[in-house]
């Protein structure tokens, strides 16, 4: 069997044993791949580090022929529609936490199932980023080295595109999907880096200030963390805002085309 044979059947069976990992799980997803070295060439310098120690002695042949699988699972219909509800009045903090719960119990099936794929294919898992240690750092800088950028693996593997808010947009599920990451060295196929499709929507700039104002900000991002602070002060147990997330799935101009 020559490399491009394997690539295929190696992909189909990735993609079969994913499928039965979503049904065990009763979720949706999506599943992607591309260049390990692709990720590595475009994460920052910290996160670069930080892939290069998780990678060990594997890294230079990771480097020359490996590859970074994204597994995402969208949120489930209607958590979305409990970020910043306002039918009372005031945001309804305690609904928003609902939303926070399902955020919670994505990131557990993500994390069962890249361990499982990484231990069917002999891969090393990338945990899906949690936000609670958000609070216990002085800035947002701080955050980058701990993690690799789930984000950039899913928008190289053409998962998404990279959206105006900065989340990876999928075709169905919007930016109401999350993701984890598996470094793989079998050959699978690797999918196409999408442009983005935003165009003239300003659905999520509308909804926050930080991204509409990010070019004038000192750091948008910052401004981000801070504000999750203060939802964290009133009541939201895990570090999450998702206002961006709404708008994208019910305001953006592809709000008829997403589904969750
Ligand atoms: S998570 Fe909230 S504060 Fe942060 S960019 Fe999105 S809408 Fe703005
Ligand atoms: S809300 Fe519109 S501009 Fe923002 S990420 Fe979604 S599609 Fe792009």
């Amino acid at each position: 069997m020559n490399q491009q044979d394997m690539a295929e059947a190696n992909t189909l069976e990735l993609k079969t044993y994913f499928q039965e990992l979503l049904d065990e799980e009763s979720e949706h997803g999506d599943i992607g791949a591309t260049g390990f070295k692709v990720v590595y060439d475009q994460l920052m310098d910290s996160q670069k580090d930080k892939l290069r120690e998780v990678s060990g002695e594997k890294f230079d042949s990771l480097c020359e022929s490996g590859s970074i699988i994204s597994i995402g699972i969208p949120y489930k219909d209607p958590t979305i529609d409990y970020i910043n509800d306002k039918q009372k009045g005031d945001p309804d903090y305690q609904l928003w936490n609902e939303y926070a719960k399902e955020y919670h119990r994505i990131y557990q099936v993500l994390n069962r199932m890249s361990v499982a794929i990484a231990s069917r294919f002999n891969g090393i898992p990338l945990k899906s980023t949690i936000g609670g240690i958000i609070g216990e750092i002085d800035h947002v800088h701080d955050y980058f080295p701990m993690v690799i950028s789930h984000r950039v693996v899913a928008e190289n593997s053409g998962i998404g595109w990279r959206g105006k808010n900065q989340l990876v947009i999928h075709e169905k599920f919007s930016c109401a999907i999350r993701f984890s990451s598996v470094i793989i060295s079998i050959p699978v196929m690797h999918g196409e880096k999408m442009e983005s499709k935003c165009g003239d929507c300003t659905a999520c700039e509308d909804a926050c200030g930080f991204i509409r104002f990010r070019e004038k900000l000192p750091d948008y991002r910052e401004s981000c963390r801070r504000y999750i602070l203060f939802l964290k002060s009133k009541g939201i147990e895990k570090s999450i805002c998702g206002k961006c997330i709404k708008a994208c799935y019910r305001s953006s101009k592809f709000r008829m085309r997403f589904s969750l």
